[in-house]
């Protein structure tokens, strides 16, 4: 039996620093992999496990402990790299193969699991990242071969962001109707997530996509990936502003930023029968007059990263459209614990992506 040495990054209490340690990876059982990691992607919702918990609002924080994540801890879920052993029952793969890692595992066995939703299994969740072991290490073990995504000549580093950053984008376009060409759909924060978001629409929508965001250089840079309009949404009057400009057909929207004046903008821009998504994460309450679901037929859905097929779509996808090349910072991830720190402070532009 051949063992390798894994050194991973792990945080041993809630809040604690990541130490480098080391472990024996036994082989690859059954359909299980290996990847020895090349890139891996630094997420915001890493200051969030790190902490042990999301605030809920109202002074209320949910608990990753009770949830069942289980110190010690190796984040780490935008995992690209390359497959070094593979079980004996591991189809698809070989050792040498490029992937990126799809992160959001579920129990593997019920219904949900079945079609490819395992981010929504109700039964267990089983992360990497989280409950297991993640991509903040060289080796990652993958514990089925079917979750693992070649990227073919995509960037490896580019790619490892689709795990997350990618497909929240691509999952919550897809929780959209079919649009027609005078259809309008909006793009509420267009960060990185939503400025992907607004490329992915202008690529695969015939419908006009709107892009709304305070940033005048984020209104300019979503006009070039296709948006047909942009409107700052703390100007006075936007609501109406937008709505005129869109001739009052604004059939989606897509709230990046999730708080209680963006959703509150979501609602009152789409017309009868419009359909809004909440993806961003800000916090906040909802607060709109009830009978405006019934008297606009209107449905509201939320939106959390996205199922497997949807990230093989979305690799698909981006070896044919040109996505926005939010810029990426290349770290050390033996400087791991600065570059959360930069994160949580706010110095971070665009993505880091760790490399071992
Ligand atoms: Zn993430
Ligand atoms: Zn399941």
């Amino acid at each position: 039996m051949n063992y390798r040495c894994a050194h991973r990054w792990t945080f041993t209490k809630w809040g604690g620093a990541l130490n480098e340690t080391s472990d024996e990876l036994a082989p690859p059982a059954g359909a299980e992999v290996t990847v020895r990691v090349t890139h891996c992607g630094m997420c915001h919702s890493d200051l969030h496990i790190q902490a042990g918990g999301f605030d809920m609002g109202g002074g209320k924080l949910s608990s990753l402990e009770r949830a069942g994540t289980a110190l010690p801890v190796t984040m780490g879920h935008e995992i690209g790299g390359e497959v070094v052993e593979v079980g004996p029952e591991a189809q698809g793969v070989k050792v040498g193969d490029r992937v990126i890692v799809y992160p959001w595992l579920g129990c593997g066995r019920c219904p949900t699991c079945e079609r490819g939703d395992e981010h929504l299994c109700v039964r267990a969740m089983r992360n990497l990242g989280m409950q297991l072991p993640g991509g903040y290490a060289d080796l990652v073990r993958v514990p089925h071969a079917k979750y693992l995504v070649p990227i073919g000549t995509l960037d490896p580093a580019r790619a490892a962001t689709f795990a997350c950053a990618g497909i929240t984008a691509y999952g919550a376009i897809t929780k959209l109707d079919p649009m027609e060409a005078d259809d309008f759909v909006a793009v509420i924060g267009c960060g990185g997530v939503g400025m992907t978001a607004v490329a992915l629409l202008s690529a695969t929508r015939k419908a006009k996509v709107v892009a709304i965001d305070p940033d005048p250089a984020k209104r300019e840079a979503a006009l070039a990936y296709g948006a047909a309009l942009a409107f700052d949404p703390g100007a006075p009057d936007a609501a109406r502003t937008i709505g005129k400009a869109c001739a009052m057909n604004i059939a989606g929207a897509v709230d990046f930023v999730g708080s209680e004046s963006s959703s509150a903008l979501g609602v009152n821009l789409v017309r009868r029968t419009g359909q809004v998504v909440i993806v961003g994460l800000f916090g906040g309450e909802l607060r709109m007059p009830l009978p405006l679901f019934p008297l606009k037929s209107l449905r509201l859905t939320g939106s959390y990263v996205a199922g497997l097929n949807e990230l093989r779509e979305l690799v698909a996808l981006a070896q044919r459209v040109a996505l926005p090349q939010t810029p990426i910072e290349l770290r050390p991830m033996a400087g791991v614990n600065q570059a959360l720190g930069d994160l949580a402070q706010g110095r971070v532009v665009g993505r880091v992506v760790l490399q071992p």
